[in-house]
């Protein structure tokens, strides 16, 4: 085991270095995690532009790794040691609270920095507190007792496991909270990694007709939205998305409105309350925005509209996530689009904000890429 961890630290906004951190010592409850693959997302777009935290973080929430080194407490406990590819969760849950009973480790208090100053969570707390290695982008992770694990299916690759994230949302977001089922019609805006999964677990449940909207700069990522299942796409700078989603409905309107766009301000939520049908449709919202003037309050009442929001994913979503890896019935591994070592965290998150690079989907770091 090597003596030093290397580890990229966010210092300040939109600045990262590598740093070295002595090996943690592992108590007989933790573990050690050798990191494979660290996905990369909008939210650390938007984090490493304006952290939640001013101290140093190492990044990377989205993690896949194989454990290297587990205290016999932890073996005991996870029932999972050392050779064990897992997912690991961002949340380090309590195991306390009725939450995380229910398995919905990110309503934990424990793991939320909104309101809970000490929180963990990978990708998101200090480098300065105790074991240091809370994020992601390192050669090394540390697991404590209360971190939250799934073990990746052996024909799963890391990966294709770096996936597990977005698609257990997917799950979440339109199987759970919007209740997409048998012949359900979907609207989902935004054909990033976050809209593409939305497509696979809708199309998985059996959704018709699935609509994708993306803008004239995504259009490798919505001729995959239709590879992985989507029935139609629309181009919202070439052609009016209402009028199209009306004609495709034959005048009724969509059942549920998934919004996975970013950076897209008041619009795609003003679209999805027009889009849904007469009545009782669901809206998802990302609220991305603090404020919302003008919200049409009296439309949606009147539609009889039920909005639930996008936060996450609970314990059995990333299971079935990865048992849809598993199966393979979607080319998910189309989805991975780019690859950066360490060295270039930067590069890497700045192309997931569609500074640099062309066609990303997803994002993977590598840690032990050269
Ligand atoms: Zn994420
Ligand atoms: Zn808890």
């Amino acid at each position: 085991m090597p003596e030093t961890v290397v580890a990229a630290v966010r210092t300040a906004p939109r600045t990262t270095e590598l740093r070295e951190f002595p090996m943690p010592e592992i108590p007989s409850d933790g573990a050690l995690l050798k990191m494979e693959v660290a996905g990369i997302c909008g939210t650390d777009v938007k984090m490493y532009a304006r952290p939640v935290v001013d101290a140093p973080v190492i990044m990377g929430h989205e993690n896949v790794g194989t454990i290297a080194e587990a205290g016999p407490d932890f073996v005991k406990r996870h029932g999972l040691g050392e050779g064990d590819r897992v997912f690991v969760e961002h949340y380090v849950a309590c195991y306390r609270c009725e939450w995380c009973h229910l398995g919905e480790y990110r309503h934990c208090e424990a793991t939320d920095w909104r309101t809970n100053p000490d929180a963990r969570r990978y990708g998101y707390t200090s480098c300065e507190k105790p074991y240091h290695l809370w994020g992601g982008f390192a050669q090394y992770m540390f697991l404590p007792w209360n971190c939250v694990i799934h073990k990746v299916p052996d024909n799963v690759s890391a990966e294709l496991a770096g996936i597990a994230t977005p698609l257990s949302n997917g799950i979440e977001w339109a199987l759970y909270d919007t209740k997409v089922g048998f012949m359900s019609s979907v609207l989902i805006q935004g054909p990033g990694q976050q809209g593409l999964s939305q497509v696979v677990a809708c199309k998985q449940a059996g959704a018709m007709p699935i609509i994708v909207t993306g803008t004239s700069r995504d259009r490798a990522r919505l001729e995959l939205a239709k590879t992985l299942g989507a029935d139609f796409v629309i181009d919202v700078d070439a052609e009016d998305p209402l009028e199209r989603v009306t004609e495709i409905t034959g005048g009724e309107g969509v059942d549920v409105v998934l919004d996975c766009t970013a950076g897209a301000g008041v619009t795609p939520v003003l679209l999805g309350i027009d889009a849904l049908k007469r009545r009782a449709g669901t809206l998802l919202v990302q609220g991305e925005l603090a404020k919302f003037p003008d919200f049409p309050i009296k439309q949606l009442t009147e539609k009889a509209i039920t909005i639930k929001s996008a936060r996450g994913h609970s314990y059995r979503a990333v299971e079935l996530a990865l048992e849809q890896l598993a199966s393979k019935r979607f080319p998910l591994e189309l989805l991975t689009t780019h690859e950066f070592g360490l060295a270039d965290v930067d590069r890497a998150i700045r192309a997931v904000g569609g500074e640099v690079e062309e066609d990303v989907v997803h994002v993977s770091l590598l840690p032990w890429r050269e």
